[in-house]
């Protein structure tokens, strides 16, 4: 059977490294920990996804190396359907994550494998975007991969949702293939090109690229919440009160707790509800997928 989601994008192991205070330049300390948990914005809005239970499978590249196995074993594990992850005699993506005591951190990503992902890839795997209802992307693979794969699944009639991260300028034939473009405050300020002070300015820029072809956007504010916005309707959402400890997949949280309620009831209030619990135990704990709840512990959340 084929799934009724198809999440395109990255996968990366994360490897962190604890330190009392950032290394400078020239420096050698010790670390107080090291963990390798597996990430990439691509895989952990997979995961979201089928910890919900929801039909879920995912197009992607890795290397042929361990991380690899670590990184397809987490999706199978969490009901992610991995038949359609490539291999690439590239390495597999990481990302290399210093965190100081405050929470602070520097991150360097090496994209790898995920950079190997080509629109012939996507071509080749027609069927499934054929076969699904909703295709969900980020932009840690290609832009014109990511192109090609809305321009096939807006061809079959598929519901689109593109979370633009990390920002980058994108083509107005690119964004009109885009049913809900699911930005943070900071990406929307990036593609929009303006600056986000306000409400007002915050619905001017979503409305800019309405005017661009999205028909929705939703804007994930953090701690505020959200904000909803398509041709008849602004809707701001708070957030609920959490005290959060690590912030890491908190957006991708959000989306995989979005797209697992949309493609059931296709009704916005009620994706967005769950979206913003999936998100609020996300921040509660540690890691991106290690850190992502349950079907189970979101009912619980919503009682
Ligand atoms: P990103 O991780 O992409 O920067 P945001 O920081 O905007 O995304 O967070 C995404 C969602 O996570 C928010 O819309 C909100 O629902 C939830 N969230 C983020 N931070 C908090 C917080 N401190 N308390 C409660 N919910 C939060």
């Amino acid at each position: 059977m084929n799934p009724n989601i198809v999440v395109i994008g990255s996968l990366n192991m994360d490897i962190v490294i604890n330190v009392e205070e950032m290394p400078h330049e020239g420096q050698t300390i010790l670390g107080t920990g090291f963990s390798e948990i597996a990430g990439g914005k691509g895989a952990n809005q997979a995961v979201a996804i089928g910890k919900l239970q929801a039909s879920v499978g995912m197009i992607g590249k890795v290397g042929a190396d361990s991380y690899a196995s670590a990184l397809l074993d987490s999706l199978k594990e969490s009901n992610v359907d991995a038949r359609h992850i490539l291999t690439s005699p590239n390495r597999t993506g990481v990302a290399l994550v210093t965190v100081n005591q405050s929470g602070k951190n520097h991150i360097v990503v090496v994209p790898g494998a995920n950079f190997d992902l080509t629109p012939d890839d996507i071509r080749n795997q027609r069927h499934v975007i054929e076969q699904c209802e909703m295709v969900v992307l980020q932009l840690e693979v290609p832009m014109e991969t990511v192109n090609c794969a809305l321009q096939l699944a807006k061809e079959a009639g598929k519901t689109t949702i593109l979370n633009p991260a990390p920002a980058k300028i994108m083509e107005e034939e690119m964004l009109k293939n885009v049913d809900i473009l699911i930005p943070n405050e900071h990406e929307l300020s990036e593609i929009s090109g303006m600056e986000i002070a306000d409400e007002r300015s915050l619905q001017e820029a979503a409305r800019s690229l309405l005017a661009k072809g999205v028909k929705a956007v939703l804007v994930t504010l953090g701690d505020k919440g959200c904000c909803y916005v398509d041709k008849d309707r602004f809707q701001l959402y708070p957030a609920h009160q959490v005290k959060a400890k690590d912030t890491t997949a908190a957006g991708d949280s959000f989306i995989g707790g979005f797209t697992a309620s949309y493609v059931k009831n296709r009704d916005i209030d009620m994706a967005v509800k769950q979206a913003q619990i999936v998100a609020a135990i996300t921040v509660t704990r540690p890691g991106a997928q290690s850190s992502l709840p349950t079907l189970e512990e979101v009912q619980r959340f919503a009682v």
